[in-house]
């Protein structure tokens, strides 16, 4: 552990922030989250290792087989704010096998800092199709590419009430959209990793098994948002599920197929007073955001109290001294059970035995780690989307004076010398 704490510079604010996360109130840690037993420990010396105090270290802990570790890593709203990114969570089973919910804008720097290889990152549900649900699939897709993903991403989402207002038209107009990038990262890298696989499912079908493999299974229910399409997840395995909501108001299915769950993940949105006094939103839309098409604090409570989940977990609002109080109190008038006020990097480990709540200390200056997968080489007989017009105005002198460096490059890691080096040199010669 000692080796831990010197490697994360920022250790002491982020442990002060882990601790502001669990939020108690005026009620004792215990009586509100009796199920939470990560935290603590006594620490039997002056020189000794420190118990796990509230902190999860990505990478340091191997899952149970029968353990589901999720981690928040957007909690936020579709306004960028720096402490906290726009919807996502990230689902580890003890298999190995890691699921994404959603992955709004902002979260890949949440989920970059786990520091998991990209090649195990490439299975996406998404809830519904706003952009801070699905914005930062962008980042997932090309940083994932470069950072040496070998097969392609995998989405999974609604339907909707056109085929233009689907999943499938999201994704291969997704795909225009990037057309520049990814023919030019498919002609320099390799192509596979570009490609997208998409699985849309009918929205309207309740309890609908979306995804099975591994003894995993994922279902997927109707939400009620701001159109047809939305959906919510149920993520089991292992005897245990976590149920995400997505972005829905209090809806029937969600009551009918959420009782008992382990983990219930619903949002709950800033109050129509907070939308007004932070979010500049006039009276009128602030509480129709709040309470017509999301659910609001009281709401969420009323849910978790019908269901009663082992654990409840809100998000889908700015999580901070001005706002936590009012939505603590507006689910605590209906819920009494054990909660979680969701921000970025919590973490929950899931066992038969036990649910905990920690915070993720990460760095800030993550870099991609490589798994066992290999990217393949480039694809021979690519056209080549740069012209000679344009590739020809290099100049050489400074190719030049990069020569011996590459030279002990390519001679350290036994390189075949490229062509375009040689080409290159012909046209100066020529010049
Ligand atoms: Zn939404
Ligand atoms: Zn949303």
């Amino acid at each position: 552990m000692n080796k831990l704490v010197k490697s994360f510079g920022a250790i002491t604010s982020l442990a002060i922030a882990a601790i502001a996360g669990h939020f108690v109130g005026d009620r004792a840690l215990n009586e509100i989250l009796p199920t939470v037993g990560a935290a603590g420990g006594v620490v039997t010396g002056p020189n000794v290792e420190a118990p796990d105090r509230y902190i999860y270290y990505p990478g340091t802990e191997i899952l149970a087989k029968d353990e589901i570790r999720v981690t928040a890593c957007g909690t936020g709203l579709p306004a960028a704010r720096r402490s906290q990114a726009a919807t996502c969570f990230l689902i580890e089973a003890g298999n190995g096998d890691k699921f994404l919910f959603d992955i709004g804008t902002g979260s890949m720097a949440n989920l970059a800092s786990l520091m998991i290889p990209y090649e195990y990152l490439d299975k996406v549900f998404l809830s519904h199709l706003h952009t801070d649900h699905m914005g930062d699939i962008l980042g997932l897709w090309a940083g994932g590419w470069t950072a040496g993903r070998p097969n392609a991403l995998r989405v999974w989402g609604p339907s909707g009430a056109t085929p233009e207002m689907g999943t499938k038209h999201a994704m291969e107009h997704f795909l225009q959209f990037v057309n520049w990038d990814k023919v030019t990262r498919e002609y320099k890298i390799t192509p596979i990793p570009g490609q997208v696989e998409t699985t849309e499912f009918d929205y309207k079908v309740p309890d609908q098994i979306v995804f099975q493999e591994n003894g995993i299974t994922i279902r997927s229910y109707p939400a009620i948002h701001t159109g047809d399409g939305p959906v919510s997840y149920m993520f089991e395995y292992a005897g245990m599920k976590v149920f995400f909501s997505g972005d829905t108001v209090p809806n029937k299915w969600f009551i009918e197929y959420g009782k008992g769950v382990d983990l219930a993940i619903h949002e709950s949105f800033q109050s129509p007073q907070q939308l007004v006094d932070f979010y500049n939103q006039p009276p009128q839309l602030a509480w129709r955001a709040c309470c017509e098409f999301h659910t609001s604090p009281e709401a969420f409570g009323k849910i978790m109290s019908t269901l009663k989940p082992r654990h409840a977990v809100a998000f889908h609002f700015f999580n901070e001294e001005a706002t936590r109080y009012d939505i603590y109190e507006g689910i605590r008038a209906t819920y009494d059970g054990p909660l979680s006020l969701a921000t970025d990097m919590m973490v929950w480990n899931i066992t038969k035995d036990k649910i905990s709540e920690r915070m993720a200390v990460s760095t800030d200056d993550a870099w991609s780690v490589p798994g066992t997968a290999q990217q393949p080489p480039p694809e021979k007989g690519r056209p080549n989307p740069m012209s000679n017009d344009i590739n020809n105005g290099r100049w050489i002198p400074a190719f030049k004076s990069q020569d011996e460096m590459l030279d002990r490059h390519m001679k350290k890691y036994n390189l075949q010398e490229l062509d375009w080096r040689p080409a290159m040199y012909k046209e100066l010669k020529e010049n």
